[in-house]
């Protein structure tokens, strides 16, 4: 009997494997790893602690891992220009943690995007933030929504004088105005945090905005949205020393201990790659995303923000109310095998969230197997015909999907021949 239930598990991840490499995937949080990183998963480091530095440890045996910790510190120091990082944080939640209880003290203010404006739940009551202090005010918002409005919000920042901005969203189409607030921040001592969980793969190669040149006194990130990694989140900075000190404790033991040293190595391959390929991948991402939002546009869909060109990241927005909303849409699109999620709106009320106007669409994972703006084009009708036109478009997704299987932007083709960590 116990037997069945593991043979179970192991047809749920064959059936995982086989269903998903054969999907249209547009959660825009989401990415695939290169096969050179996935042969690394699974090694000898899965079993291991390293807690504490390279090189001061509170562990014997990890010499090894070392090597490779503070290779990848420093590949992304000299990636983001930055004199620290922290590599250890297990996800982005979990760096925006370390942040938030190493700045945060109860009563303080902090200024954040709300949910509706694209806002993280790790920037809000419900979340991390509402953990150290309960004064969370939303960032005003311009009328399209998508963007913070400058002057209300230099108002704002006058009247309230938080100790913290926090910049940065899931719904993130367009750059925040970091360079536009970074006087009044300095001028009133606000920390300004940008959590680039999303586009720090478009920040790697370039594209988006550079936050640090820009102003602000933090990036945190998850590392497997449009970057390349495997799935975990990193601090960086170039605060004072005595500043980074709190965050390093933020970081350990202030909110893990071990980090999970199999998904670092998978990191620092997936760092090379992006180092490698970012730019091209970057360029690519972006574009896909606007053609994307265009080709929608000339299906019939209710694209948002066309007067900026629908996007400057790897996302796009569109309203489906009148197709049954986003809950609907999600869900008759995963029937054919079309997998994004749906998404609250800016202007939506809060209510709407678990039946709201808008899915979110990104193209980061389709145009790492290798899609181009065409494929964008064919992506767009597919929907068109499956919502709008109430088609089955499952079989002709699967079959688009057998001419994109590989992993581009990687080391793949050149590494063929490197085993896997269990035959080394
Ligand atoms: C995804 C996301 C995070 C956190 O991501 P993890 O799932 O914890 O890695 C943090 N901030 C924003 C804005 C995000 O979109």
């Amino acid at each position: 009997m116990l037997e069945k239930h593991v043979r179970n598990i192991y047809d749920y991840v064959k059936w995982q494997n086989e269903w998903r490499t054969k999907t249209i995937n547009l959660i825009a949080s989401e990415n695939v790893i290169s096969n050179t990183v996935r042969k690394l998963c699974g090694s000898d480091f899965i079993h291991r602690y390293a807690e504490g530095h390279p090189g001061e440890r509170y562990y014997q045996g990890t010499e090894y891992i070392d090597k490779i910790e503070s290779d990848l510190r420093n590949d992304f120091k000299t990636i983001f220009r930055s004199t620290h990082a922290d590599v250890r944080p297990i996800s982005g939640t979990n760096a925006n943690e370390a942040v938030f209880s190493s700045f945060i003290k109860q009563g303080d203010i902090v200024m954040v995007n709300s949910t509706p404006g694209g806002g993280h739940i790790s920037h809000h009551l419900a979340g991390s933030v509402g953990k150290f202090t309960k004064n969370v005010i939303d960032l005003p918002l311009t009328e399209d929504g998508f963007h913070i409005d400058i002057g209300s919000a230099r108002d704002l920042i006058r009247i309230c004088k938080p100790c913290m901005i926090i910049f940065g969203r899931s719904l993130f189409l367009f750059p925040e105005p970091v360079r536009e607030l970074k006087n009044i921040c300095s001028e009133y001592r606000i920390r300004i945090v940008y959590d680039a969980a999303h586009v720090l793969g478009l920040m790697a190669g370039g594209k988006f905005q550079d936050p640090f040149e820009e102003g602000a006194f933090i990036v945190t990130a998850s590392t497997h949205k449009t970057f390349f990694g495997t799935q975990r989140g990193v601090i960086l900075s170039s605060m004072g020393n005595s500043e980074w000190q709190k965050v390093d404790k933020g970081a350990f033991p202030g909110s893990s201990s071990n980090h999970h040293l199999d998904t670092l190595v998978g990191l620092a391959v997936a760092t090379q790659e992006m180092i490698s390929f970012g730019k091209e991948y970057s360029e690519q991402v972006i574009k896909n995303a606007k053609a994307l939002g265009r080709a929608m546009k000339s299906e019939g869909f209710r694209v948002l923000a066309e007067e900026f060109d629908f996007t400057e990241s790897h996302q796009i927005a569109v309203n489906v109310h009148e197709h049954g909303g986003g809950r609907m849409v999600a869900n008759l699109l995963k029937e054919n095998d079309i997998i994004l999620n749906m998404n609250i709106l800016p202007g939506e009320p809060l209510r709407n969230v678990t039946n709201p106007d808008g899915i979110r669409i990104g193209v980061q994972e389709m145009t790492r197997t290798g899609m181009k703006t065409e494929e964008m084009e064919r992506i767009a009708h597919l929907i068109k015909e499956c919502i709008i036109q109430g088609k089955e478009v499952r079989g002709e997704v699967n079959r688009f999907r057998e001419d994109f299987t590989g992993v581009r932007y990687s080391f793949d083709e050149m590494l063929k021949d490197l085993p896997s960590p269990n035959n080394l």
